[in-house]
């Protein structure tokens, strides 16, 4: 059975995105079968990776509430092994229409379970809010969920919210979800306040945080624009190196358990 990862933090622009993506086109060159779910309707992981949003027939949304099977709506990418279950703007308008439904926050988790042999690791890209949206792929997380903090000001802020979020999320609507690790992205190694923070977050989250920290990087920030991953892009660049070793570090933790 195939491991269900939520990458969330309500906070926007923490490199949520920028890791679902790249961890996902790692994987998938060690060999693992790899479905990414944009799970966000600014579909940043979907543009990120090439994908033309007018041009698709089926999307998340029509698999959270028109009843398209998530098989039907993903995509292969240019990236052998890493499928995309891909959004467009319309999933806006789901955050809405889902508070209407019964067992509203186990759309997506349902949508997973038939697809959910077909891949070794299916990782849910969230969009920066705590809505239906958010705990939608919370329930789904069956193997926990990934924050990314970054390396910047403010870092914890908003951080107690989102584990309030996710003890609820447990404590009712998926008794398996954990926090299966914290990674440290845009880490500036000539700033005190990246090195405070990378402190400040290890003490905060002794247990969690991945040992691989992602610095800021150009090619990291270029890449999305040519619907470039990392790997594709520029795959000698030190942004590169530190999602492989990202994968590398999942990869290792997930066979310890
Ligand atoms: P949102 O909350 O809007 O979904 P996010 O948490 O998904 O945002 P990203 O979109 O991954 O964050 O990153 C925000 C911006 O920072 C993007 O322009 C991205 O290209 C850039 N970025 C992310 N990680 C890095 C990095 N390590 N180095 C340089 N730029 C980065
Ligand atoms: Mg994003």
């Amino acid at each position: 059975m195939g491991r269900i990862y939520a990458i969330a933090n309500q906070k926007g622009g923490v490199g949520k995105t920028t890791t679902a993506v790249n961890l996902g086109a790692y994987l998938a060159a060690a060999g693992r079968r790899v479905l990414l779910v944009d799970v966000d309707p600014q579909a940043n992981a979907t543009s990120c990776l090439g994908v033309d949003r007018q041009s698709l027939e089926h999307s998340t949304y029509e698999v959270l509430l028109d009843g398209v099977s998530a098989e039907q709506a993903s995509l292969a990418t240019k990236h052998e092994g890493l499928d995309l279950l891909p959004a467009t703007a319309n999933l806006a308008g789901a955050e809405v229409e889902l508070v209407g439904l019964k067992a509203r926050e186990y759309c997506l988790r349902k949508a997973m379970t038939p697809i959910q042999d077909q891949y070794d690791y299916v990782l849910l890209d969230c969009p920066p809010s705590l809505g239906l949206l958010t705990i939608n792929a919370l329930t789904a997380a069956q193997d926990g969920v990934l924050i990314p903090v970054q390396c910047e000001y403010l870092a914890l802020e908003g951080l107690g919210h989102l584990l309030k979020t996710i003890y609820m999320v447990r404590d009712n609507l998926n008794e398996q979800l954990t926090i299966a690790g914290v990674v440290l992205t845009m880490y500036d190694a000539r700033t005190n306040l990246s090195k405070q923070v990378v402190n400040e977050v290890r003490k905060y989250f002794p247990a969690y945080v991945f040992k691989t920290i992602i610095p800021r990087t150009i090619r990291l920030s270029e890449a999305p624009s040519y619907g470039e991953t990392i790997l594709s892009y520029a795959p000698t660049s030190v942004g590169a190196v530190a999602y492989y070793a990202l994968a590398k570090e999942l990869l290792d933790r997930s066979q310890q358990t």
